[in-house]
């Protein structure tokens, strides 16, 4: 989806009391900005930020990270955020290419919701859960390698579930279709509400790599 350019987008996002502009500086130490123990679940791709709100909203206890790597759609989800008072959340505009660059150890859970398909084999290695994604992923994890994905697409979900397994990860929870998916508390994302809207499948996938 094309997304209006925000023309004042690096001023929004360098005002905005969320935002992180020299994360290299945290790496190995985001635990001493949050000022406190709580695991820190991050989000690559966040877009404008529904998810990641609502989730901070929800669980003070838990810190929340979220990447976006369009300047116009994180300022959207600054707007919005901007209303509420959290701790809990930072957000960092920047491109998880470089995700070992600003992490190590850092994390406990990764969330890549409606992540871009990049369906040309050519372009296989922009996939979020590409080998080479992955790799980086290893160091930026606690202990345990915990990530759950959600897609609308089943060819990024077919290769994903190969990459993962693949790169030793094991499969804690899957479903061909969340919407319908019993006992599952299920906070929606901007994208998710448009595919529901046009009766698309949505694909849900919760992988575990341990130590
Ligand atoms: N997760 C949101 C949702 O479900 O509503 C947005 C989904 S949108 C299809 C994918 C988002 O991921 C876009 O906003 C895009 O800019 C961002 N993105 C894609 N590749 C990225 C990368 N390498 N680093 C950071 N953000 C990325």
């Amino acid at each position: 989806m094309r997304v209006r350019n925000v023309k004042n987008k690096e001023e929004i996002i360098s005002n905005s009391i969320y935002t992180i502009d020299n994360p290299e500086s945290y790496k190995g130490k985001w635990q001493t900005l949050f000022n406190n123990n709580n695991p820190i679940y991050l989000e690559i791709g966040m877009g404008k930020g529904k998810f990641i709100l609502e989730n901070a909203k929800n669980n003070p206890n838990i810190n929340y990270i979220g990447i976006e790597k369009n300047g116009s759609v994180l300022s959207y989800a600054i707007k919005k955020i901007e209303e509420y008072k959290l701790n809990n959340l930072k957000l960092i505009c920047f491109d998880a290419n470089k995700i070992d660059e600003i992490f190590s150890k850092d994390i406990d859970l990764l969330y890549l919701n409606f992540s871009d398909p990049w369906p040309k084999n050519r372009h296989e290695k922009r996939r979020l859960t590409s080998n080479s994604f992955l790799e980086k992923y290893d160091k930026i994890f606690k202990k345990d390698k915990l990530i759950e994905m959600k897609t609308d697409n089943q060819g990024l979900f077919e290769y994903s579930l190969i990459s993962l397994v693949n790169n030793g990860y094991k499969i804690e929870d899957i479903s061909l279709d969340l919407t319908n998916k019993e006992d599952f508390i299920n906070v929606r994302t901007e994208y998710e509400e448009k595919y529901i809207l046009k009766n698309n499948r949505i694909y849900y996938l919760k992988v575990i790599k341990t130590c």
